[in-house]
C-alpha cells in the first residue's frame, strides 16, 4: 500500500526523504505529499502532490523548505479521492500536528461526527483526518502522550509518523497491523514502511511490533507499549539488496502476492462484517442501499481474471439471493446489442480500474440507464468514478502482471455482497450469522492453505514439468476457478492449458486424455464430490495423470489420483478463495522452472488500458 518516511537528527536536508521516498514508490500509490518543521520561523511547511513522485518532487524544487523532523508519504487511496486535500500529511486545525497514515481507520466515521460536533474543522474526506485532529484534543505539550490518548479510541489498521510544531524535537512512530521500521543511522533515525527506503542510509534497522510507539528525537529514541512499558530489541542487520528489499524479501512479486493473501483478505473485510447481527456494512453502497433492494438480477461485466471471479459470483448470488444472475466477457458485451434493464443491477469488476473493455461496457450501460455498480481495487480509478457506486477490495497494489490476490480479494467482496444482498432478500439471522463467521475465518484458512501447500506445489510442478497439455476439471463453485488455473499457468508458464467444467469432458475433451496428458481436478468435499468422482475415473480409465485438490480429511481420493492437495474445510461457496491458492503456486513454480519472469510475462500487460 502507501509508502510513509519520517526523518529526525542532524541534517536538514529534505532530499534524503524525497529519495527514500522513491524507493517506496514500487509499493504503488496515487500522490505523494511530505512536510517539515523549520526551527527559524518555528513553522511545519507541507506541500502535496496527485500523481507521480516525481510530480512533488519538481513541486518542492520552487520553494527553500528544509529542516528536522520531517515526514515524506505515497499515498494509496482507500478513504476519499485522489486529490491534494486527500494526500497526507494531514494537519489538525492549529498546523501544530501532521499525521502521515498507511492503513484503515474503521471507526472513523464516529469519530469525526464526535470531532465536527467539538468544533474541529476537516479539509479531506480521507479516515486519516481523524487522528491530528483527536491528538489536537489530548495535545498538553508532549506529543506522544497526546498520540497515545487519542490510539486508545481508534480501531483499525496504522502505521503513523507523527511530527508537532509545538513539540518539535521529536518524531513519534505508532504500528498497528501495517508495517513501520525505524532505520539506526549515524547521529539520524530514517523511520520508514520497508527497509528499501533506509537501505542506503543504513542496514540497521528496528521493527516495530503490533501496539508499540516509538519517541525518536535528534539523538534518542525509545519503543513503548501503549501501557508506556519500555520495550527493549535489539536491531536487525539487512542483507538484502534494494530489489530484494522492495519484493519483501521474496524472489519475485507474484510469490509475495501470493503469500500476503492472507493480509489482502484482512484488508477486504475489514469494519464490514458485522458478526453479531449476520450482516455487512458496504459504505460504498449506501446512496443506493433502497434501489438495491428492487432490483431482481444481476449481471457482472469483466475480462480475465477479474471475469472469473465474476463467474464464482454467479453461483453465489444466485444461492443466497434468489435473482437470476449472469457474468459476462466485457469485451463482448456491446456486440449482443445489450437490452439493459431498470431492475437489473451491473456489476463491472476490475483490479486497475482502467480496463478499457470493462470501461467501454460501463459507458454502454450508463447510457441506456442501467445502475452500474462496481468491485475496483484502485480507488479513483476510471471504473470507480464512473460507476454509480461500488466496493473498494483495498487489497493494496498487485504488481506482479498475473493477478493472484486481487482475485481472492474480489471473491471476498463477492461473498459479502453475497451477504448483503441475501440479508435484504430474507436470508435468517441464523444463515447470516453462518456465513459471516465462515467468511471471518478465510484469512486463518488462507494461511494455513499456503503453508499446507507451498512446497507441495514445487514439487509437484517439478514432477509434471516435462507436460506439454494441462487440463483443469471442476464443477459449480470451483468450476470457474479450473478455468483461472489454466488461465494462470499459460500467462506464466506459457503451456498450453485448457479449463472445463467437469461435465463437458464427455462431450469432447476426453478425447485428448493418455498417459501424457495430465489433469487437475477439483474435487473438494462439496455437493458435486460424487460427480466430480466420476470424471476423475473416466480419466483415470484412459490413463490420464489426476493432480486431485481435495478437502483435508478425505482419503479415499488418496486411491484414485495420482497426487492429492489438501485444503481446509468451510463453507462450499467459499471454497474457491482456498482450492485456487495450490494453482497460483503451481503455475508460479512452472514459470520459474521454465526460467521465465514471471512478474511480467511476455505479451501481456498489468493494466489493460486498449480494447
Ligand atoms: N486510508 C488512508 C487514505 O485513504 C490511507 C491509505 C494508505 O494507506 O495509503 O488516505
Amino acid at each position: 500500500m502507501c509508502g510513509i518516511v519520517g526523518y529526525i537528527g542532524k541534517q536538514k536536508d529534505i532530499r534524503i526523504g524525497m529519495e527514500a521516498l522513491k524507493r517506496l514508490e514500487y509499493r504503488g500509490y496515487d500522490s505523494a505529499g511530505m512536510a517539515v518543521y523549520n526551527k527559524e520561523r518555528k513553522e511545519i511547511d507541507s506541500i502535496k502532490a496527485v500523481g507521480k513522485v516525481a510530480s512533488l518532487e519538481e513541486k518542492l524544487r520552487s520553494t527553500n523548505f528544509e529542516g528536522s523532523p520531517f515526514l515524506f508519504y505515497t499515498r494509496w487511496a482507500t478513504h476519499g479521492q485522489v486529490t491534494e486535500e486527500n494526500c497526507h500529511p494531514h494537519a489538525d486545525c492549529t498546523g501544530n500536528i501532521w499525521v502521515a497514515h498507511n492503513g484503515i481507520i474503521e471507526n472513523y466515521q464516529q469519530l469525526k461526527q464526535e470531532l465536527l460536533g467539538e468544533g474541529h474543522v476537516f479539509l479531506s474526506e480521507t479516515d486519516t483526518e481523524v487522528l491530528p485532529h483527536l491528538i489536537e484534543k489530548f495535545f498538553t505539550g508532549n506529543l506522544e502522550d497526546a498520540t497515545r490518548k487519542a490510539l486508545s479510541l481508534v480501531h483499525g489498521a496504522y502505521a503513523l509518523a507523527i511530527i508537532a510544531r509545538d513539540d518539535s524535537e521529536k518524531l513519534v512512530l505508532a504500528k498497528y497491523s501495517a508495517p513501520l521500521l525505524i532505520g539506526l543511522g549515524d547521529g539520524e533515525y530514517l523511520a520508514a514502511s520497508d527497509p528499501s527506503a533506509v537501505i542506503t542510509h543504513t542496514n540497521k534497522v528496528i521493527y516495530l511490533e503490533d501496539g508499540e510507539l516509538a519517541i525518536l528525537t535528534p539523538k534518542t529514541f525509545s519503543i513503548q507499549n501503549y501501557q508506556q512499558e519500555l520495550v527493549e530489541r535489539d536491531a536487525e542487520e539487512i542483507e538484502w539488496s534494494l530489489e530484494d528489499a522492495k519484493k519483501g524479501g521474496y524472489p519475485h512479486f507474484m510469490q509475495k502476492e501470493i503469500m500476503e493473501q492472507p493480509e489482502s483478505i484482512i484488508n477486504s473485510l475489514r469494519g464490514r462484517l458485522l458478526l453479531d447481527t449476520g450482516d455487512v456494512r458496504l459504505g460504498g453502497l449506501e446512496q443506493v442501499q433502497e434501489k438495491l433492494k428492487n432490483i431482481e438480477q444481476v449481471e457482472i461485466l469483466a475480462c480475465g481474471t477479474a471475469y472469473l471471479s465474476g463467474s464464482v459470483g454467479t453461483y453465489m448470488l444466485q444461492e443466497y439471493t434468489g435473482m437470476p444472475t449472469k457474468a459476462d466477457i466485457a469485451s463482448e458485451f456491446r456486440y449482443k446489442k445489450p437490452i439493459i434493464d431498470k431492475k437489473t443491477a451491473y456489476l463491472f469488476i476490475s483490479q486497475s480500474g482502467e480496463t478499457a473493455d470493462t470501461l467501454a461496457a460501463l459507458k454502454e450501460v450508463k447510457k441506456k440507464g442501467g445502475l452500474a455498480l462496481g468491485i475496483v481495487n484502485t480507488v479513483g480509478s476510471s471504473i470507480a468514478r464512473e460507476t454509480e457506486a461500488g466496493v473498494y477490495n483495498h487489497a493494496g497494489p498487485e504488481i506482479g502482471v498475473a493477478s493472484t490476490k486481487a482475485f481472492t480479494s474480489q471473491l471476498t467482496v463477492l461473498a459479502l455482497l453475497t451477504l448483503f444482498l441475501g440479508r435484504q432478500r430474507g436470508m435468517s439471522f441464523t444463515m447470516g450469522q453462518r456465513i459471516a463467521k465462515e467468511i471471518a475465518n478465510l484469512p486463518v484458512l488462507v494461511k494455513e492453505t499456503l503453508e499446507t501447500t507451498n512446497a507441495i506445489m514445487e514439487k509437484i510442478a517439478i514432477k509434471y514439468q516435462g507436460a506439454r497439455d494441462f487440463l483443469f476439471i471442476a464443477r459449480k463453485y470451483n468450476y470457474p476457478v479450473a478455468l483461472e488455473g489454466a488461465l494462470k499457468l499459460k500467462e506464466i508458464s506459457y503451456i498450453h492449458a485448457e479449463g472445463y467444467g467437469a461435465g463437458e469432458m464427455k462431450h469432447g475433451p476426453l478425447a485428448m486424455i493418455d498417459e501424457n496428458f495430465p489433469t487437475i481436478a477439483l474435487c473438494p468435499s462439496d455437493s458435486v464430490y460424487e460427480k466430480m468422482i466420476s470424471n476423475i475415473q473416466e480419466i483415470k480409465a484412459r490413463k490420464g495423470p489426476v493432480i486431485a485438490i481435495a478437502t483435508q480429511g478425505n482419503e479415499d481420493i488418496k486411491t484414485i489420483a495420482d497426487d492429492v492437495i489438501y485444503i481446509p474445510k468451510t463453507l462450499e461457496m467459499l471454497t474457491p478463495i482456498l482450492s485456487v491458492i495450490p494453482l497460483q503456486l503451481f503455475a508460479y513454480y512452472m514459470g520459474i522452472l521454465k526460467g521465465y519472469d514471471v512478474d511480467k510475462p511476455r505479451n501481456l500487460a498489468k493494466s489493460v488500458t486498449v480494447e
